[in-house]
Parts: structure tokens; C-alpha cells; sequence
């Protein structure tokens, strides 16, 4: 599971407890030094329509012994390896488009300078999302202008003409494979031919009944002469040639990993050799075994939200190593994670009588590709796997370095829009990032590693389908705002006794905003797709309607959602939270997706519209997309002394480094 970053819940809250500036956007790049003071570099490097482009530091990597810079360079070596694989999950096209694009951005001589800059325009979209959609709509963004001068735009710089215009409709046509994850297509029609990614080949949800699928999380599945064919992602299947490449680099890391490590790491070789679930389960079990490594990877087909159906997994990589710094509040919270799932609202048989290895840590990345990168979430659990969490626990990692980019990066003037009061601008002011921090972190570490499924139970994704993701997230996020106001987090020496009501407040404020000032990411249509979204819209809606702690009010034209009674709130989150969980534990489908259709799917597009055009006047960005630190070794009489990493600043100058076509 991932916590993506809500840019709403840091909207009021961008005031770092040093009083730090808004991002000097003007200031000089810092190069390729080490660690400039955070406040004199840049974070913000450019807008792409409504994304940002930010730089990802990562400060403590020059400090690390070598023999942890070499094993990060190694996995890095194997992030950057399997990269494509996602984009060609994305799209059965999406890799042939990038190539095209590509090579028009690399070799812009003859091209006239208006189809360059809107060839400049959808290629950084492409990249920042890893192929023609928009990662929190999942709907097609196109080209604009004539297709004529692209085309010639593109033989220009060497592209085969063929291609191009075969590829014309996917560049151009907004109603060609228009989304890319389809959960809710209407009535009638099926989720799979609705959604355009290539996790599927002419695949319908009723050719699915009856058939063994041996390789749920690892193939895609392809229709063949009416029968169905399991493309197994492993070393000699699908996406073998990348496989291969990360197979050698993981193979290199092993030498500098802690035992435990190297021992995930060997189980993670074996999987990708034989695409075997009983090998993934093995790996998993290895991975969440090592809890010590002060290095960790993820590398592998993970989380499944660009499935309709919630099994396949998209491939992904992340490179950190531990902030030791940051690391102490999560560790408390870990520490008692047992009170935590003793004092549960729910009822006391999903509860687990031991919760088991929670390892929380806060981290700082170093590489993140695939389903993780250019967009990146801000917090993570796994293994996914329920069967393995419940009997092996799961570990939960915060990722410090990008939550700092986000905070660095969000422009200042944003405060005050969407909060109805000052002295609410003046809370968020002051507590809002620890609060947001705090709820991240609770959510991950006790969020999803909580509770447990009914007698007879098994797997809750099976039983609540495509309704899955977005209720396990909303699990989550509602263990975060109930537990934000218990006394524990005050006895735990989390929240200094004084604050904690201003801070529960806070947090309590500005999760209601986001459910209003998060539409503007949904440019078209009155539906949510994305499963985080559905989950903070459901919360809040359900709150509204079942509760009296949220008000809509209105003045001067604009509509505001205002928290009027933090103590309703919670006591509406307990109540929302019993329920949800019990959905979990029961495998309730009827009532998931009951729960979303109601308050979680919808929304007025009149008012969406009214937050686009506020929003639209601040210039508030609705993502953001990171340029990764990049590495470098040092080599001396053949053998790596020491591993360098610089910042590139450059989206464009990094992305062709890693397509190979520049250095
Ligand atoms: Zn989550």
C-alpha cells in the first residue's frame, strides 16, 4: 500500500518550524554540490501545465560508509533497469510514443519553435507520467496542434513516418483508449475492455469465470484464439530483457547487503527467474524479515491500482537508506503498536490479539522509477500481501526527503483560499505540517498493519474487488484522525500536552478542505477514479451526512467546507471507522461498494469548476513530479572507491539519460 501526497493537506500548512522562505525559484541552480543549506537551493525547477517539477535531495547519502554506497549504487543500477517495464504496463504503445518524442526533443534542429515547445510540453507530461495519462484522473492528455507538423517534426529528427502515423490517434485523439484504469465504466460495461492499460490483451471480466489464473499478480493475460494465455513477467517471459538486467545488478548488490538483506535480495533473484507465487512468497517473507538493514530496495511488480481489478501488479523500484534522525516518532508509534490495535473502535473480534513486526522507519530515497517515480508517494507498507502481513507483520516507511521536497516546493500563497476563518489559516500555520506528518505516519505503521478478517475470511482483496483499495486506504487515513486525538499520542510524548488540541484540530480542518480542493485535480466528468481520492471524499462526505462536525457554508460567492466540532468529528470517524473494518473483516462487497457509490465516487461538477477557477488564480500545481539524485562512481585502478551524487535540475537532461540518448 502507498500514502500518496494530497497537495490539499499541505495547502495552509507550508511553514516549516524554521521559518524558512518560499522556494527561491529564482535563485541559481547549486550544481552538482553535495549539500547546500536547504534554504539556498532550488526545489521548484518548472511547471508543465498544472505539474510541478521538483528536485529530490538526498543529504545524508555523502556520509554513508562506502560499502552502503556501493550496495545503493548496485540497486540503483537495477531501479533504472526495469524502468520501461511500467511505462509498457501503461500502454501497449506508450513505449513506441516515448521513443518518437523523444527523439524530436533530443533533435530539435529544423523543428519550427511552436511545435517544439508543444512536442517539450507532452513530453515532460510523458514523463512526469510515465505514458500518455494523467496519474490522478487516468484519463488520455493529448497533443495539440496539427498533426501535420508533428509529423514532419518527427521525420525531421528520424523517426520512422510509419509509425508516426499509425500512432497519430494516440498522440492526437482524446476519445481513442481514453482511460487507463476504468473501475466505474457505467452500466453494462465491462472494466477491462474500458481501460486502456496493457495489463490486458482483448480480455473481458467474463472470460475470467472459471479460470485458473496461476499468475494474478505477474502476467499480463492475453486472449488467444479464445482462449486465455498467462504471460508470466519473469526472466525468460515478458519483460525478460529487462528482467535480466535487473537480475544482474541485484546479483551485484548481494556482496555489500547485511546478511538478512542478501537473503531478500537472493529470494527476489529467484522469483524474477521463475515468476513462481510460492518464490514471491518467499521473498516477501525474507524482505519483511529484515528489519535491521540500514539499506532497503523495493524492486518488483508491487501495487496493483492500475488494475481494475486490483491483482496485477504495476512494476516499481525504490533505493533508501534510513534518516536516523527522523526515525524516533515513528518507532514510538511502532513500538505500541499493540495499544494501538487494542483500543481499535471496531468491534473486538477483528482485532489482532498480536500484532506482529511493524518496522517503521523514516527514509530518505535516493531512486524511485517505475510505479514510484517521477510521482512518488510519501508513504509506504508492504507486503500487500494479507496472508504474509498477518503472519509475518509488514514494514512502513515514511519518505522524510520527498515530504521535505513537497513542503519546500509548494508555493506560499496558497494559505488562506479554501480555510474559513484566519485563525484556522493561523493553526495550519502553525501546526499544520506536524499534524499531516503525524497522521502519515499512523496511518502506515498502525493504519494498514491493523486488524484482522473474520472466521473463515480469507483474502479481503478477493472479496471486495475493485472496492478494495480505496477502503483499505480510508482504513487507514481514519486510524490516523482517530488516534491524532487520543490522549496516548500527549502520554507518549508525540504531541506536547498544549498543542494537542490545536493540532487535532488542525488536522481535522484541513482534511475537510482537501475533500473540496482535491476536485481540482479532476479536470473532466463528475467521478473520481483515483483510489486515495475516493477515500478522503468518502470520509468527509460521510462526516457531513451523518454527522454534525463539517458545515458547508458560503460567502462572497465561494464555497468553503469548515470543521465546526473537532470532538463530532471524531466521534464520526470511530463510528465510520467500526463500519469500515467491518466491511474488511466480512469481505462485504455490497456494502463497499454501497459506502463508495455513495459519498466516495460523485461529485458536483459545479463546484469543481468553482475550485478549478480558484485554484486557477493562485496557480496552485495539482502534482508533482521529481528529478531523482543522480550517482556516480568513482573508480580507481579498476575498483569503486567511492559513489558521488549530484542533482541534475533538469527533467529533460535526466529522462534522456535514462532513455540512453543523452550522457
Ligand atoms: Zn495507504
Amino acid at each position: 500500500m502507498t500514502l500518496r501526497h494530497s497537495l490539499a493537506l499541505a495547502l495552509l500548512t507550508f511553514v516549516p518550524a524554521c521559518s524558512s522562505p518560499a522556494p527561491a525559484t529564482e535563485s541559481k541552480p547549486a550544481a552538482a554540490t553535495p549539500a547546500p543549506p536547504p534554504t539556498e537551493r532550488k526545489y521548484l525547477l518548472e511547471r508543465v501545465d498544472d505539474a510541478s517539477v521538483v528536485q529530490l535531495y538526498a543529504d545524508g547519502f555523502s556520509t554513508l560508509p562506502l560499502k552502503q554506497k556501493s550496495l545503493i549504487w548496485h540497486l540503483y543500477q537495477a531501479a533504472l533497469a526495469g524502468r520501461d517495464i511500467f511505462i509498457d504496463q501503461k500502454h501497449k504503445d506508450a513505449l513506441e510514443m516515448r521513443g518518437i518524442i523523444e527523439r524530436i526533443v533530443a533533435n530539435p534542429q529544423g523543428v519550427d519553435a511552436t511545435t517544439l515547445a508543444e512536442v517539450q510540453r507532452y513530453t515532460k507530461l510523458f514523463w512526469l507520467n510515465n505514458g500518455p495519462y494523467n496519474n490522478l484522473t487516468a484519463r488520455k492528455f493529448v497533443l495539440t496542434g496539427k498533426p501535420d507538423a508533428f509529423a514532419a517534426a518527427a521525420k525531421t529528427a528520424g523517426a520512422d513516418p510509419a509509425a508516426v502515423a499509425r500512432l497519430q490517434p494516440m498522440f492526437f485523439d482524446p476519445t481513442v483508449d481514453t482511460i487507463v484504469t476504468n473501475k466505474t465504466p457505467g452500466a453494462g460495461k465491462d472494466i477491462l475492455q474500458s481501460s486502456a492499460n496493457n495489463l490486458y490483451s482483448g480480455v473481458t471480466m467474463a472470460d475470467l469465470k472459471g479460470f485458473d489464473e496461476k499468475y494474478g499478480l505477474n502476467s499480463r493475460l492475453v486472449k488467444q484464439n479464445g482462449k486465455l494465455v498467462e504471460e508470466v513477467y519473469r526472466i525468460d517471459g515478458r519483460y525478460g530483457k529487462q528482467i535480466t538486467e535487473i537480475v544482474k545488478h541485484l546479483d551485484a548488490a548481494k556482496e555489500f547487503a547485511e546478511p538478512p538483506m542478501a537473503k531478500a535480495l537472493e529470494a527476489l533473484i529467484t522469483f524474477y527467474r521463475t515468476g513462481e507465487v510460492k518464490d514471491r512468497e518467499q521473498y516477501d517473507i525474507a524482505w519483511v524479515q529484515d528489519k535491521v538493514s540500514p539499506v532497503d530496495t523495493i524492486n518488483g511488480f508491487i501495487e496493483v491500482y492500475l488494475d481494475p481489478r486490483g491483482i496485477k501488479g504495476g512494476w516499481e523500484a525504490l533505493v533508501f537508506y534510513v534518516n536516523q534522525e527522523k526515525t524516533g516518532r515513528i518507532k514510538t508509534i511502532a513500538t505500541n503498536a499493540q495499544w494501538f490495535e487494542d483500543h481499535m473502535p471496531w468491534d473486538a473480534k477483528y482485532r489482532k490479539a498480536s500484532v506482529q513486526g511493524i518496522v517503521a522507519n523514516a527514509i530518505d530515497v535516493v531512486v524511485e522509477t517505475g510505479d514510484s517515480g517521477p510521482i512518488t508517494p510519501i508513504g509506504i507498507n508492504l507486503p500487500n500481501d494479507q496472508a504474509i502481513r498477518e503472519k509475518f507483520g509488514s514494514k512502513s516507511v515514511a519518505l522524510s526527503n520527498v515530504n521535505e521536497a513537497y513542503d519546500r516546493s509548494t508555493p506560499g500563497s496558497m494559505r488562506g483560499e479554501f480555510a474559513w476563518s484566519p485563525e484556522e489559516v493561523a493553526r495550519a500555520t502553525q501546526f499544520g505540517t506536524f499534524a499531516a506528518e503525524l497522521t502519515t505516519d499512523m496511518h502506515e505503521v498502525i493504519g494498514h498493519a491493523s486488524g484482522k478478517q473474520a472466521e473463515g475470511k480469507g483474502n479481503p482483496q478477493a472479496l471486495i474487488k475493485e472496492e478494495f483499495s480505496a477502503l483499505e486506504e480510508g482504513r487507514a487515513d481514519l486510524i490516523g484522525l482517530y488516534f491524532i486525538a487520543d490522549p496516548k499520542v500527549v502520554e507518549l510524548g508525540i504531541i506536547p500536552a498544549a498543542d494537542h488540541e490545536a493540532t487535532v484540530r488542525t488536522e481535522y480542518e484541513s482534511y475537510t478542505r482537501n475533500a473540496m480542493v482535491q476536485l481540482r485535480r479532476i479536470r473532466e466528468g463528475s467521478q473520481i477514479e483515483e483510489d486515495h481520492m475516493r477515500n478522503r471524499q468518502m470520509i468527509v462526505r460521510w462526516l457531513m451526512a451523518n454527522t454534525k462536525a463539517i458545515e458547508e457554508r458560503t460567502r462572497d460567492g465561494k464555497t468553503y467546507l469548515v470543521m465546526v466540532d473537532a470532538k463530532l468529528f471524531r466521534d464520526g470517524v470511530g463510528k465510520l471507522l467500526a463500519e469500515v473494518q467491518r466491511i474488511k473483516s466480512e469481505g462485504d462487497y455490497a456494502a463497499a461498494k454501497k459506502l463508495f457509490a455513495t459519498y466516495g465516487v460523485h461529485f458536483d461538477p459545479k463546484l469543481r469548476d468553482q475550485v478549478v477557477a480558484r485554484v486557477e488564480k493562485l496557480n496552485l500545481p495539482s502534482y508533482t513530479g521529481f528529478v531523482m539524485p543522480k550517482l556516480t562512481p568513482v573508480m580507481t585502478n579498476g575498483q569503486m572507491t567511492d559513489v558521488t551524487i549530484s542533482y541534475p535540475q533538469d527533467l529533460t537532461q535526466q529522462m534522456l539519460e535514462y532513455s540512453g540518448i543523452r550522457k
